[in-house]
């Protein structure tokens, strides 16, 4: 609960993102587009740093002065004064955290970076133990008492604080415990999650192409994959496999350490089964994520559906694994930056100019960094800092459409992240479950005005195939993906260490039932959870893609039904942050997602698409 790490929401790393020309300038389209940290610090080395780290950790030995062994004997009003001197401690190291996160991730590289990361972490840890005394004491009250005070309206401000890190009570062990996990995990799970991202940050793939042979970052490899020409996909898609399999080795030894850690974690803190402590984190319940996994399952029949139309679309005969991100005819070619901007900016002012007015300031006051560099890390993220600052934004801008969205996608999150800032550190934070309420949302208005303003049917055909294949990334892969983890983390637990062979078949095995026979996925795509910094970082991260994007598709079915009128809820939703649970949120916008029907809605939504892609594919005379 408190001291809680800041959030990435990163976008899924699913499609990888794309680019257009082989010849791209140094730093791809969006050269010179740098974020300025200096709203945080002035550099590593700026002393306030230190500063800051001294002053939490003064101000935990100040409060566990005040309020060890007492935080049962409080009065309300004492105890939230004890929650807001909580909060105000946690305020400096939260920004030294932000600050060395975003460092690392602008250069990986550098090794200044890493230890500077290392360091806060560590300095994290002691200032964490150091207040841990608060939340053991509270959870460890009885029901009765923790009744009483939280019905005192001293309290209101904190009930759902106070109540939600009551959800943690069966799961927290003593305080010496757990003392030694928060301390042992900066060597043991986070090192290992550093390790991945290192590996992958330096990583250079080979790639054959014109007859010669290219080294390439990642990004640049999978962009490649995005391309026009199907012998230069395919390459891609070998060198990709080449260079997995050449660091499976280690990668796969980070997996297994890491499946292995939280088996242990999971049996020391009792949680039943591999997803339950994702769940409760969440604040949903194991029975309707199980609704949500088995209606999009149902429905797997619509990526196959799909991927028909796009092998005729292509002129294929039935797709190889490599085909699955081949534009479609009509795309229109890359963007420069600057025009992704007025396109985002523009479609969020035409919902709301509120909207359009905080993601401008991302731009002007240089808090987006979204040129491409050696040694950044790859995919996109928003992070919020402190309710005090503001949050950055983070992409790899390589100029085509999906770049466009992952824009408006992480500046939905930006919008979101800003107006919750009200709500102070401990509340600002989503769950994951609606993290993806304001990106998802901002990249579906992009959607749409884009397909207003067209009128040449095979742009739109593209255009609606691009949408497609994003709403299928982030809905159905990500089934696909909590499936292979279930698989994965259960074969562990009941195999001992997995030979990497074996999760290649679990992995194939969890993508197959979705693609059906309309794409053949090659034995070398076994490879490819490899790179997924998911399953490293924040195992089972991926249903809340699911989640988001079939929530967000029945809000916009609740704006085109009531007009403008949604339009203050709505931002009253975002700016409610993470101060009630996501069920109790929502329910004010008028959405009910403890129905089972629910989820339903959105994949309809969604088949409509398909349909309308097959008319148009139709019209149009393919
Ligand atoms: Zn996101």
């Amino acid at each position: 609960m408190a001291a809680s790490l800041p959030r990435y929401a990163a976008r899924p790393m699913t499609q990888p993102n794309a680019t257009q020309a082989a010849a791209e300038p140094e730093g791809g389209p969006a050269v010179g587009v740098r974020w300025n940290l200096g709203d945080l610090y002035a550099g590593p080395e700026d002393p306030a740093l230190e500063a800051d780290l001294a002053r939490s950790l003064e101000g935990a030995q100040a409060f566990a002065a005040a309020y060890r062994g007492r935080i049962g004997a409080l009065s309300a009003a004492e105890l939230a004064a004890a929650v807001d001197a909580l909060e105000a401690l946690d305020e400096p190291v939260a920004r030294a955290r932000a600050y060395s996160g975003l460092l690392f991730a602008a250069d990986t590289s550098l090794p200044r970076h890493g230890a500077l990361l290392q360091h806060v972490q560590e300095r994290g840890s002691e200032i964490r133990n150091t207040i841990l005394f608060f939340e053991l004491e509270w959870v460890a009250l009885d029901e009765a008492t923790v009744a009483r005070l939280l019905e005192e309206p001293a309290l209101s401000r904190r009930r759902h604080f106070l109540e939600s890190a009551r959800r943690w009570r069966p799961h927290v062990l003593s305080e010496p415990e757990e003392r030694l996990l928060e301390e042992t995990a900066n060597t043991g799970r986070r090192a290992f999650s550093r390790l991945f991202d290192e590996i992958m940050a330096g990583m250079r793939f080979r790639l054959e192409m014109d007859g010669r042979t290219i080294e390439l970052g990642e990004e640049e490899l999978l962009a490649k994959l995005h391309e026009p020409s199907r012998p230069l996909r395919k390459a891609a898609a070998e060198a990709l496999s080449a260079g997995l399999r050449e660091h499976a080795r280690t990668l796969g030894f980070v997996f297994n350490t890491l499946l292995q850690d939280k088996a242990v974690q999971d049996r020391l803190r009792r949680f039943a089964t591999p997803p339950a402590e994702r769940h409760l984190a969440n604040e949903i319940d194991a029975a309707s994520v199980s609704a949500l996994l088995g209606a999009c399952e149902r429905r797997f029949e619509l990526v196959a559906r799909y991927y028909r139309l796009k092998a005729k679309l292509l002129g294929l005969e039935t797709l190889a694994d490599y085909d699955r991100y081949a534009p479609i005819p009509g795309e229109a070619g890359a963007r420069p930056f600057v025009e992704a901007k007025r396109i985002v900016l523009e479609a969020y002012a035409d919902f709301a100019p509120e909207m359009a007015r905080i993601a401008g300031e991302f731009f002007e006051r240089r808090w987006i960094d979204a040129e491409l560099r050696p040694g950044k890390r790859g995919g996109a993220f928003s992070a919020s800092t402190t309710p005090k600052l503001h949050p950055y934004v983070l992409l790899n801008y390589t100029g085509n459409l999906r770049d466009v969205m992952t824009l408006a996608h992480e500046l939905g999150h930006g919008v979101h992240q800003s107006l919750a800032r009200v709500q102070g550190l401990f509340e600002q934070d989503t769950p994951l479950t609606t993290a993806e309420t304001a990106s998802v949302f901002g990249e579906m208005l992009v959607f749409r005005r884009l397909l207003r303003d067209e009128r040449d049917p095979k742009v739109r055909l593209a255009l609606l195939c691009g949408k497609l294949e994003d709403a299928f990334a982030t809905v159905f892969r990500q089934v696909a993906m909590t499936r292979f983890e279930e698989s994965a983390h259960a074969a562990r637990r009941s195999e001992g260490e997995l030979p990497l062979a074996r999760v290649n078949e679990l992995w194939l095995d969890a993508n197959r039932p979705m693609f059906g026979d309309s794409v053949q996925l090659g034995v070398d795509y076994g490879w490819w959870w490899l790179y997924i910094p998911h399953f490293v970082h924040s195992p089972f991260y991926c249903y809340a893609y699911a989640f988001g994007e079939l929530l967000v598709l029945a809000l916009l079915r609740r704006y085109d039904e009531e007009g403008q009128a949604f339009v203050p809820r709505y931002l009253d939703l975002l700016r409610a942050g993470g101060s009630d649970t996501p069920p109790a949120l929502l329910r004010k916008v008028g959405l009910d997602i403890g129905d089972p029907a629910f989820w339903d809605g959105g994949l309809v939504l969604l088949e409509e698409l398909v349909a309308e892609a097959e008319g148009l594919a139709l019209a149009s005379g393919t």
